[in-house]
């Protein structure tokens, strides 16, 4: 299925606020949950756009403990590199960083970020290929690990080129992200969106500081 058209989704999504409205919408369907208590009530703070649990009183926007945690960047960028990727355009620091004119350090943080998206949408879907074998692996599955390694590998040296061997990992789910959603944009944004949006409850499962800004 096509993915809708660059034009259109720029009109979706022609401010913040229409931004935030639809993510809200995407992560409590239900209406507001809060993140510490499970509690429904709250209260809105306009000024901030943030959520006041009545029962705990801790502050929520609509970004807290999702890939976007604390972002400093508009939704906009976000959304916008989400269409990128699901598009099957290759996105590198330095191309985002050009594009939207973040520093490159801004562009590399959010791209690792998107990338564990990437992670979270395609959890049980495929293997991982990255991961070692262990000695029940059966030998089918050894050899299409194998296979799918190398591919990958080929993928981060003609994309990004310089990805030390301990760093690659993230590439890893960007390339199978990609692979899986190749031949379906429309449902590939509807992933990247969602997962994007999803509540992460234990930042260090992926090395993200809490008090990392950007
Ligand atoms: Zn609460």
């Amino acid at each position: 299925m096509q993915a809708m058209s660059i034009g259109k989704f720029m009109a979706r999504f022609p401010d913040e606020q229409s931004c935030r409205d639809f993510i809200y919408r995407i992560r409590w369907p239900r209406g507001f949950i809060c993140t510490k208590c499970g509690e429904s009530d709250y209260s809105y703070i306009r000024t901030r756009h943030l959520f006041e649990c009545t029962a705990c009183k801790t502050q929520v926007s609509t970004t807290a403990n999702t890939v976007m945690h604390r972002t400093k960047l508009p939704l906009r960028y976000w959304l916008l590199v989400f269409y990128w990727i699901a598009s099957g355009e290759k996105c590198s620091a330095r191309k985002i960083s050009k594009t939207l004119s973040l520093n490159y350090r801004t562009a590399s943080l959010l791209l690792h970020k998107i990338r564990f998206g990437m992670y979270l949408g395609e959890f049980d879907a495929l293997f991982a290929f990255w991961l070692p074998n262990s000695r029940q692996t059966p030998k089918v599955v050894r050899r299409a690990k194998r296979r799918l390694l190398k591919k990958a590998d080929l993928f981060i040296r003609k994309h990004y080129r310089r990805v030390t061997k301990a760093n690659k990992q993230p590439y890893y789910y960007e390339y199978r992200f990609r692979n899986n959603n190749q031949f379906d944009p429309a449902n590939a944004i509807d992933k990247l969106i969602s997962f994007g949006v999803t509540t992460i409850y234990t930042f260090h499962e992926y090395r993200l500081r809490r008090s990392e800004a950007f």
